[in-house]
C-alpha cells in the first residue's frame, strides 16, 4: 500500500499498523489519495467507503496529523473539521 509508504513512516515505536494489511487501497494507485488542488476526490473516497479499515485510518490519520491527502474517506479539509469538533467537545465536557 504505496499511500502509507509515504515518507509519514517516521512512526512512534510500538505504533500497531497491522490493519494497513487489511486497507482497500492496497495496490491503488497512491495519486488516487493524494489529488491535486481542486481535483475530485470521489474516486479516493469511494475505494474508502468500502474499506474496512477506514475507522483505524481516519484515527491514524488525525493521531499523526496527516495534513494531506484523503485518510479513511476524508479530505485535510473534513479532517480538520473534525479535530475542532473534537477539540470543541473535549472543552465542552471539561469546562
Ligand atoms: S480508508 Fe481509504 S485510505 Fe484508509 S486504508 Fe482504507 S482505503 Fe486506504
Amino acid at each position: 500500500m504505496q499511500h502509507f509508504s509515504i515518507p509519514a513512516l517516521e512512526l512512534d515505536e510500538g505504533d500497531d499498523r497491522r490493519w494497513q494489511e487489511r486497507a482497500n487501497c492496497l495496490g491503488v494507485d497512491p495519486d488516487l489519495f493524494f489529488p491535486e488542488r481542486g481535483a475530485s476526490t470521489k474516486e479516493a473516497k469511494s475505494v474508502c467507503n468500502s474499506c474496512e479499515v477506514r475507522l483505524e485510518c481516519l484515527e491514524y490519520a488525525l493521531r499523526h496529523g496527516e495534513k494531506f491527502g484523503i485518510w479513511g474517506g476524508m479530505s485535510e479539509r473534513e479532517r480538520r473539521r473534525l479535530r475542532r469538533q473534537r477539540a470543541l467537545a473535549r472543552r465542552g465536557i471539561a469546562g
